[in-house]
């Protein structure tokens, strides 16, 4: 999974890689931008430092290894440079399936994230581009995260992930973005008098505040994958929709790639 900072594959996919990792599957959170411009009161390389070890205390609690490459947060181009850099992350990890952000969304970061993520789609497979890194045999499945936005096209659901059972390690996983989650979002979003002081208190708002909706469409895709019975149950969902670039799976492999759908 590869997001623009570190705790965005973690908010978009955490309960996911929860999932294949209980299941023994390696995952990778990739982080394009170290995140140094996330704070209201602190930046740059202490900054840096800080989300860094946060992002890898969050890939040990769900499971996952955490890999943050040293862009500047806020200033991140889909240049030549970066979209080397995503190529050598996926075959150095040699993929099945790889996430990213769509290219439309309000954070520059992520739009660009997603166009650097679709340029590699088909690079990855070109033994001429970053020879040094030899080409993989298969191009990977590419996927986006979920996100809101209706323009120009809005998300499609093609799969949704029952992630009701892992929801508490996910939070808890999040719990450790402190500098995100209980004082840079709530600062930005105008809402950090709702933080909870006491620590323990915390991670219960987060299980409120950082909660995913299941969308009509999500809920329709839960229906396909798990049966109306069991997807009338399913309390917390991550859903994700194929990128036309990558390998194009059919039902048959999407069963094959995502075992824990159905279950
Ligand atoms: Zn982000």
């Amino acid at each position: 999974m590869i997001g623009a900072h570190p705790d965005d594959c973690d908010q978009d996919g955490g309960g996911t890689a929860i999932l294949f990792s209980k299941m023994g599957y390696a995952v990778k959170f990739v982080s394009v931008t170290n995140g140094d411009a996330g704070h209201q009161a602190s930046k740059g390389a202490e900054l840096a430092k800080r989300r860094f070890a946060e992002a890898q205390e969050a890939g040990k609690r769900f499971g996952v290894t955490y890999d943050v490459l040293d862009n500047h947060d806020g200033q991140l181009m889909p240049s030549l440079e970066v979209r080397f850099q995503v190529i050598k992350k996926i075959r150095e990890w040699n993929a099945d399936i790889v996430i990213s952000p769509r290219p439309n969304d309000y954070h520059p970061d992520h739009r660009y994230t997603g166009v650097l993520v679709q340029d590699a789609a088909y690079m990855v497979a070109v033994p001429d581009i970053v020879p040094e890194t030899p080409a993989l045999k298969k191009n990977p499945v590419f996927l986006y995260f979920q996100d809101g936005f209706q323009r120009p096209n809005p998300f499609r659901p093609d799969i949704s992930v029952d992630i009701t059972n892992v929801f508490a390690q996910k939070i808890h996983s999040l719990d450790a973005h402190e500098s995100q989650m209980y004082e840079w979002l709530p600062w930005i979003g105008h809402y950090a008098g709702q933080v909870p002081k006491n620590k323990n208190e915390r991670e219960k708002w987060l299980a409120v505040t950082r909660d995913i909706a299941i969308t009509p469409a999500v809920r329709t895709a839960l229906e396909k994958w798990y049966g109306k019975d069991k997807a009338s149950q399913v309390q917390h969902a991550e859903a994700f929709e194929i990128c036309e670039y990558g390998e194009q799976p059919n039902d048959e492999d999407i069963k094959r790639l995502f075992p824990m759908l159905g279950k």
